[in-house]
């Protein structure tokens, strides 16, 4: 697994924290400040130019990293894909397309104001990488998503020297194309790139100042004072409803989930009748079934792409109760790393897996538009076993690593 650190210095009293990329709370443990952290435009990293070439004039080149799965809909079945990439955000040939494992081996920064150096501008915006990748990997004529991704822009310090330009890490020539001249010219026209840095929230309750609880990579914050659930946007604290199932087994370990209530554009897939119809599934449509909403189900956190699929396959189909109490069990809970957008995409995904006749349906899902309407945060208890967690009411198991391996992504 590639895993990036940052380092970083505590915005409070300045001390060194170091961060796993997946962190979003900035937890000091000099001063006890705890800060979650947010990025209006995706976090963007720095590769720490050494020491001796900062009285140089730096240039930074853009790369996009685009990490997650995708996930393509096929009649034979869903192939899902792991992609962790970096790509020159620049149509600039010659220079290097890749980051390779630069990342993995040394501690990025945050783009930070003030930086000496000229930062260029991406040529492309991010969403268009996500839809290459996406398009990259499809291969059926069913719908393609990109779930749990994360989108980044590091920039990586160049320099002139004696009219090559020069790697500032490695103090070596990049291989420039024939013309040379051209490309050098098109690089010292290229629009510089603002600054975008990162953000803190106090991590405190908005409604009664209590200190929020959360992992370090959680996304979804729990004050356990006013009992209330909170997610980091870039402009404060949302509220996030939630329900905790009851339970009288112990001991037990809550998995978050998102249930989610959405309006599908070009099928009729209002109520749960609805959604027996559609998947063959073996019920019988009741009255009641007739006018119940569907909901569809996706793991609130991250795990690896076939769990994924398992678990909004088989929620989705059962459409369990998601009544229960607005309050925190004295049990651990699993922190929420997939965020509700993400989950959102998974609809799609999700009924292409449960339809039977795929050939005839993924046309269909290809062209249908997906809006979540409502949505709930619902923590399953799961009874713990020596090496897996066992759903009470399904009898579904999940492997305790799966779920340590997830928060790898
Ligand atoms: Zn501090
Ligand atoms: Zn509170």
């Amino acid at each position: 697994m590639n895993a990036w650190q940052i380092e970083h210095q505590c915005p409070q009293c300045g001390a060194p924290v170091l961060l796993d990329e997946t962190d979003r709370l900035l937890d000091c443990k000099f001063c006890r400040t705890r800060l979650f952290l947010t990025a209006p435009e995706g976090f963007r990293y720095v590769l720490p130019p050494p020491a001796d070439t900062t009285a140089r004039e730096l240039l930074f080149l853009p790369y996009w990293r685009l990490k997650g799965t995708s996930y393509d809909c096929r009649s034979s079945g869903i192939v899902s894909r792991f992609v962790d990439t970096s790509t020159l955000a620049l149509n600039a040939t010659g220079l290097p397309r890749s980051l390779g494992v630069r990342p993995q081996a040394m501690k990025l920064k945050f783009r930070a104001a003030g930086q000496a150096g000229r930062f260029l501008e991406p040529g492309a915006p991010c969403r268009e990488v996500v839809r290459t990748a996406a398009a990259q990997a499809a291969g059926g004529d069913g719908p393609q998503e990109f779930i749990g991704e994360t989108v980044s822009l590091i920039h990586t310090p160049v320099y002139f020297d004696k009219n090559a330009l020069c790697d500032a890490i490695l103090k070596r020539p990049l291989p420039l194309p024939a013309d040379r001249a051209g490309a050098l010219a098109a690089l010292l026209d290229a629009p510089a790139h603002p600054t975008a840095a990162v953000r803190f929230l106090p991590a405190q309750c908005p409604r009664c100042g209590w200190d929020l609880e959360g992992e370090r990579d959680s996304l979804v914050l729990t004050c356990r004072n006013c009992q209330s659930a909170w997610a980091g946007r870039d402009d404060g604290w949302e509220e996030v409803a939630f329900r905790v199932l009851p339970t009288a087994a112990a001991p037990v370990f809550y998995l978050p989930f998102w249930r989610m209530q959405a309006r599908l554009d070009g099928l009729e897939m209002r109520t749960f009748a609805d959604l027996i119809r559609f998947a063959n599934l073996p019920r019988v449509v009741t009255p009641a079934f007739a006018a119940a909403p569907v909901h569809f189900w996706s793991p609130a956190f991250k795990i690896n792409p076939a769990q994924f699929l398992r678990w909004a396959r088989q929620l989705t189909a059962a459409q369990p109760d998601g009544e229960g109490a607005a309050k925190f069990p004295e049990a651990s809970r699993h922190p929420v790393t997939l965020p509700l957008s993400e989950a959102g995409e998974s609809i799609r995904v999700t009924l292409a897996n449960l339809v039977p006749n795929k050939r005839q349906a993924l046309p269909l899902l290809k062209e249908i538009r997906v809006t979540v309407e409502e949505a709930r945060l619902i923590y399953h208890p799961f009874l713990v076993g020596r090496s897996e967690l066992l759903h009470e009411s399904l009898r579904l198991t999940l492997d305790r690593a799966a779920l340590a391996y997830g928060s790898q992504l």
